[in-house]
């Protein structure tokens, strides 16, 4: 099994550490690893380190220590460094960088290097044909759309080939209607072509619908690695849970596998003893009419966000209030007593001194 994973390793980052004018580390022990034909996604708030991380693996900037392996050749790391041209690596910036004065085709052969010039124009233009670009092979970039820029620069990147494309924010110019549709085209070229890639980005839903995996940054160090599903339904600390979406976090005594909150006890995600902090997503969460036969109930509804097709309720409790994402058939009002009720099982989150009890693995 080991052997498989080992196998299947592109890229990987060991202990990569940086600083730049202050002793503060811009970049702090930052350790992941890229697989074959993965897209890999470094997720974060702004300044948190992620484009310096993607410079070290480019090549435009050396770490204080660590080290880059791609594809078992060292790049950086124990006295050597390949030059970034020398690294296998193609780049898709921001702003697209196209040569303003050079037609489509033009462009995309300057990424094509050591060939002869017919078989690079045949190669380039076979590129633009994966895009859909075959049309616009002789237009300047100024007579084309922000996205049609966008897919001439990944045309660029991709043409030569490279084992591993790093992608910095790459959708952040486009409006948010072309955004979606350039993203998720850009996914399924990628795909298609078999290729991997890194995107920086500080976008949750992007990365969340854009990336395979994620690691999610915070002030320099990688809090948690792992698929959409698992960052988002499992976030193991308090920025991760807050970063990725809405969450209720609730401080709550934890009895093994579930814990005592202000709705009621819930189930957790894992077991836990003693006093924790729990995040629980609005959408985890549902709202009920109290019991006519018993007068009690738990909160009172605070505020209605109707949304066409899903509603956000604010709800307090005692003296705190929750979110509630219900769908558009779950109508209450402000001022209504309601109770609620978790669809899902709580995520303990680590924070110091809590004790967590490892789950058993079954038989
Ligand atoms: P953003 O999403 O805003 O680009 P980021 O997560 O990519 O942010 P970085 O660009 O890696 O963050 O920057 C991390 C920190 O390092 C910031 O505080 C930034 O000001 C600092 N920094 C980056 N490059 C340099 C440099 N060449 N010299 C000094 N400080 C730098």
């Amino acid at each position: 099994m080991n052997q498989i994973h080992f196998m299947n390793t592109l890229l990987k980052t060991t202990g990569l550490t940086k600083s730049f004018d202050s002793p503060e580390k811009v970049v702090d022990d930052v350790s992941f690893a890229i697989n074959r034909h993965e897209i890999f996604a470094l997720l974060g708030p702004s300044g948190c380190g992620k484009t310096t991380t993607l410079r070290i693996i480019a090549g435009f900037e050396q770490p204080d220590s660590g080290e880059v392996v791609l594809n078992d050749r060292r790049l950086v790391g124990n006295k050597s460094f390949v030059e970034p041209e020398e690294r296998g690596i193609g780049f898709v910036f921001q702003d697209y960088a196209l040569f303003p004065h050079l037609p489509v085709i033009r462009n995309v052969m300057f990424g094509l290097k050591n060939v002869p010039r017919k078989q690079r124009e045949e190669q380039a233009l076979e590129v633009l044909c994966m895009m859909g670009l075959r049309e616009y092979r002789d237009r300047s970039p100024f007579e084309l759309s922000g996205g049609q820029q966008q897919r001439v620069a990944l045309a660029r990147a991709i043409a030569p080939t490279p084992e591993l494309l790093l992608l910095d924010e790459p959708f952040s110019n486009l409006d948010a209607v072309l955004r979606n549709s350039t993203r998720s085209e850009v996914r399924s070229l990628l795909k298609k072509a078999g290729m991997s890639a890194l995107l920086v980005t500080h976008d949750q839903e992007e990365a969340l619908s854009f990336a395979d995996r994620i690691a999610v940054m915070n002030e320099g160090r990688i809090e948690q690695i792992g698929t959409p599903e698992e960052v988002y339904y499992r976030p193991r600390t308090r920025f991760v849970a807050q970063f990725l979406g809405t969450t209720n976090l609730i401080t709550a005594d934890a009895i093994g596998p579930s814990a005592l909150t202000e709705f009621g006890r819930v189930n957790l995600d894992r077991p836990a003893e003693g006093r924790v902090t729990l995040s629980i997503r609005p959408e985890h969460l549902t709202i009920e009419k109290p019991n006519r036969n018993r007068d009690n109930y738990l909160g009172e509804v605070v505020s209605k966000d109707f949304k066409g097709h899903d509603i956000t309720y604010r709800v307090r409790i005692r003296a705190r209030e929750c979110m509630v994402h219900t769908d558009n058939r779950v109508n209450f009002n402000a001022g209504d007593h309601v109770n609620i009720r978790p669809l899902e099982a709580a995520v303990v989150l680590e924070e110091p001194n809590v004790h967590l009890e490892t789950a058993k693995s079954p038989g």
